[in-house]
């Protein structure tokens, strides 16, 4: 049977949770559709849930894991009276209101309709894929230089991509490594102009061209590195202590194609200074809709102001509906 919700949320990651918290705390009883533990880039709690330690989250001074913070963060959101279901949407329907969400069977009837949503999907970090990286994640493989950074002070690191990011990521690991190694696949980069200049100006820096990493070796942490010489296909080792994958994110916007304005990078579109998205009473808020920030606290923090845009919009829309009949 279909069951009626002024507020769900799709995605509990610090933005979802955060916006389950305040609309919580509003009295709007947020339903929030957490998503499925499925593979390692796309599972309920978000990129916390592959984090090790955090130290730069306010309010942790002695530093906190991602999966702690996490469950904090559901435990806050359900004592307020936040519905926590570890599902997976499979269909929205948002050219209709209330708008329409499936859980399951997109054939059956709608699972839950709803007077507004708030998108909290989130974006995945591009992966290498080779066989060791996921299990060394949080051990010396990052996808955060900004969140990690700090971890591999006076320590040789590498950093795989040639785009805008590998760059910036090596750049900023200057700060703490002792050296950084840039590996990228082809002989010239993708990155602009500026910031090649100054990653191939910085002393610290130095590139692996027309190379691959092949696999990440060590049993508890990073040691080393088997890099493939994609010209010759010999490989070799590469001492290093860790490993910044740099080669991209993917919003998980999927489920909205067609309906939610979306960037070619398919980034939900948001006004300006605000989470609304295209679509009246629908709000898009963490880094599903943020390729610049990406981090715990500007999600939650963009997971509160969705939720007082979408406590704000309800008032007037029953407002408007109370006037009406
Ligand atoms: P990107 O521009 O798509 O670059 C990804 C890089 O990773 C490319 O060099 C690509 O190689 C490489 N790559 C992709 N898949 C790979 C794989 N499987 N194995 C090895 N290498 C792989 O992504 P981005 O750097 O994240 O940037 C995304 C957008 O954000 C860009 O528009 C960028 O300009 C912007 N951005 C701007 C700034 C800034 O201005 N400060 C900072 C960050 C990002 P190929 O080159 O061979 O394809």
């Amino acid at each position: 049977m279909t069951e009626h919700r002024q507020v769900t949320i799709i995605g509990s990651g610090p933005a979802g949770l955060t916006a389950a918290v305040y609309t919580a705390r509003a009295n709007l009883a947020p339903l929030v559709i957490e998503g499925e533990p499925s593979s390692t880039s796309d599972q309920p709690g978000g990129q916390l849930m592959l984090t090790t330690e955090v130290e730069n989250f306010p309010g942790f001074p002695e530093g906190v894991m991602g999966p702690d913070l996490m469950t904090r963060m559901r435990a806050q959101a359900e004592r307020f009276g936040a519905e926590l279901r570890t599902l997976k949407v499979t269909k929205v329907q948002l050219d209709v209101h209330p708008f329409q969400i499936w859980i399951g069977d997109p054939n059956a009837e709608p699972t839950v309709t709803s007077d507004s949503v708030i998108v909290a999907t989130g974006a995945q970090s591009l992966m290498l894929g080779v066989p060791n990286e996921a299990r060394l994640l949080g051990y010396g493989v990052s996808t955060c230089a900004t969140c990690d950074g700090f971890f591999f002070r006076d320590r040789d690191i590498a950093v795989v991509g040639g785009g805008d990011s590998a760059m910036e990521e090596a750049l900023f690991l200057t700060k703490f490594a002792r050296t950084v190694t840039i590996i990228h696949r082809r002989d010239t980069l993708r990155a602009s102009r500026i910031m090649a200049e100054r990653a191939e100006a910085n002393d610290k820096i130095r590139f692996l061209w027309n190379s691959t990493v092949a696999d990440v070796v060590g049993e508890q942490a990073v040691e080393k590195l088997i890099i493939e010489n994609l010209q010759t296909g010999e490989r070799s080792d590469l001492a290093v202590t860790g490993l910044f994958v740099a080669i991209g994110h993917r919003p998980n916007t999927d489920l909205f194609k067609g309906q939610l304005d979306m960037e070619d990078s398919g980034y939900l579109r948001t006004v300006p200074g605000t989470s609304r998205t295209n679509i009246e009473g629908v709000f898009a808020c963490g880094d599903v809709q943020d390729s610049t920030y990406r981090q715990a606290i500007t999600a939650a923090g963009s997971g509160c102001m969705a939720a007082i845009d979408a406590e704000r919009w309800l008032e007037a829309f029953h407002h408007a509906h109370a006037a009406a009949t």
